[in-house]
């Protein structure tokens, strides 16, 4: 397993979406997703629900009529789509679609599925065992580990762990050889997170690649409980509140503190630490601010915001 050649991987790139807009998406009716950056990255994508809710969102006639008789799952990857396109509307034209906000980049989703993943571990981990092909064990290993996170949700298909022990520590021994030879930062964030999840870490196995591959995190602040993102990466280092997904311009952001090294411990010290002995400085410098400290840009409350996602996280599982 350790002799494969350095290859460029197809990823599977997740994209989180709040719910009810994920529901949207996956009645096939909303093949628009709002982003406020371009995107030139295409291909298949899981489509992840967030754990907060767009409650002023049930409003929307649109919504309402879309999502009508549906169940919201939370928290979870609920879908497939492949991402054929992302464009902006010509100025003062009318929207392209009627889920289309001018101003937006506007990605095109087509070949909409919704998963059924509870079902199908087994058979991935078999793949991953006997496959030479680092692509496909890859995304195997990226589906597997989605699939034991999100078994112990409540909606979940009985104890996915328990049921498959074997399957399990073999997914957990080539997950560590390939985290040694991963090139790419996605295929890293991803194969960190399968590694929690086989290990059986709760609380941040659903939520740690996500944030890393996206550059953000969702969480509420835990004195006035307004929506945040905290943003890690290209756009910078910074907290904001919840408009920010749709309006580029002019929202507040306050730095974010990261944490020094030498004082992280628990999970976070662990994950550093593998992260700088496989090499990824970049991601290891992310974890710095994903286990440091953040501002309310609303109350001004500071707060932890490994300990906030996490919270969010049990608050909806
Ligand atoms: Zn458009
Ligand atoms: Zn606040």
């Amino acid at each position: 397993m350790s002799n494969h050649p350095p290859v460029a991987p197809v990823w599977i790139r997740g994209i989180t979406i709040r719910q009810p807009w994920t529901t949207c998406i996956l009645t096939g009716e909303r093949t628009i997703k709002n982003r406020p950056r371009h995107w030139s990255w295409r291909g298949w994508l899981l489509l992840h629900s967030g754990q907060s809710v767009d409650t002023p969102a049930f409003r929307n006639p649109l919504v309402a009529r879309t999502i009508r008789g549906r169940h919201l799952h939370t928290g979870a990857i609920l879908g497939v789509a492949r991402l054929t396109a992302c464009h902006q509307d010509p100025d003062k034209a009318a929207p392209c679609d009627p889920w289309a906000h001018p101003g937006s980049h506007h990605l095109a989703l087509a070949d909409i599925h919704e998963l059924a993943l509870q079902l199908r571990c087994p058979a991935l981990a078999g793949r991953v065992a006997s496959g030479d092909d680092r692509e496909q064990a890859g995304s195997a290993l990226n589906l597997a580990g989605a699939i034991l996170a999100g078994s112990n949700q409540p909606h979940g298909a009985g104890d996915v762990r328990a049921q498959h022990v074997a399957e399990v520590e073999i997914l957990l021994v080539v997950v560590n050889e390939y985290l040694r030879t991963a090139s790419d930062r996605s295929e890293y964030a991803y194969l960190l997170e399968s590694m929690l999840s086989f290990e059986g870490v709760v609380s941040w196995r659903e939520d740690l690649a996500w944030g890393l591959v996206n550059e953000e995190y969702e969480v509420s602040c835990p004195s006035c409980q307004a929506n945040l993102f905290i943003v890690i990466g290209e756009r910078g280092f910074f907290s904001t509140s919840g408009d920010y997904a749709l309006s580029e311009d002019d929202v507040e952001t306050t730095p974010l503190r990261p944490a020094n090294p030498a004082d992280m411990d628990g999970i976070g010290r662990r994950l550093h630490d593998i992260v700088l002995t496989d090499g990824h400085q970049d991601v290891a410098n992310a974890m710095t601010y994903v286990f440091g400290d953040a501002t309310c840009p609303d109350c001004e409350t500071g707060f932890s915001v490994a300990d906030q996602v996490s919270s969010d996280w049990s608050a909806t599982h």
